[in-house]
């Protein structure tokens, strides 16, 4: 199963994302953690995707198709993956409809422009896997420490109040055209994202499987 997962930042992609991998046994990949990764890493594309990502704006196109391009080259990705933010782009379907990848299903996590600020306020990310929790959603077992890999868990640098907001509106300007994009394909599938973690996984898996 070939996914991808669309929605605004603090939709709920990357925990949806974790859910279906471990349903489906197939791979999340996160363009979001890799840049994450290669910044922490000091890499070359670490640097350059570094002043984008903190002011909120999208990382160049030619970048993150880069990274995706090699990535699914992978042996783990052969039998299918979920794409947890890519595309972000009209530009960035294209270039995945260009590699010859057969998607099966786009599904859209939706959620309220009002409702991101507060959720991405207290979001909390594993430093070192990329795990994300939520204070009140979906705290982690011990706070501040990571269930799966015992990493800290921090504030994201762009997930303050005035960045979420560029960030919103990057994604109404350049990835909601997306949802047009798949709905012409009859791919889409629409989610609408609960107040409940555990319901909008309901409703997910049920996307998926459906
Ligand atoms: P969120 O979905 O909460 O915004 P991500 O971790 O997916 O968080 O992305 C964080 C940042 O990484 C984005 O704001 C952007 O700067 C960069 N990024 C991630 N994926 C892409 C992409 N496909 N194209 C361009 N930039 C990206
Ligand atoms: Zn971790």
């Amino acid at each position: 199963m070939k996914l991808i997962l669309l929605g605004a930042p603090g939709a709920g992609k990357g925990t949806q994302a974790e859910v279906i991998c471990e349903h489906l046994q197939i791979p999340a990949i996160s363009t979001g953690n890799m840049i994450r990764e290669a910044l922490k890493n000091g890499t070359e594309m670490g640097l350059k995707a570094k002043s984008y990502m903190e002011s909120g704006a999208l990382v160049p196109d030619d970048v993150v198709i880069g990274i995706i391009k090699e990535r699914l080259a992978k042996e783990d990705c052969q039998k299918g993956f979920i794409l947890d933010g890519f595309p972000r782009t009209v530009p960035q379907a294209e270039a995945l409809d260009a590699m010859g990848v057969e998607i099966d299903k786009v599904i859209d996590i939706e959620v309220a422009d009002e409702k991101i600020e507060q959720r991405l306020s207290g979001r909390r990310v594993c430093e070192k896997c990329g795990a994300s929790y939520h204070v009140d959603f979906k705290p982690s077992k011990v706070s501040g420490v990571c269930d799966k890999c015992g990493g800290a868990t921090v504030v994201r640098k762009d997930d303050e109040p005035a960045t979420v907001r560029d960030r919103l509106k990057t994604y109404h300007a350049q990835t909601e055209p997306l949802k047009e994009y798949y709905a012409k394909t009859g791919k889409l599938v629409i989610v609408e994202g609960q107040e409940e973690v555990a319901d909008t996984t309901r409703l997910t898996l049920a996307a998926v499987e459906g």
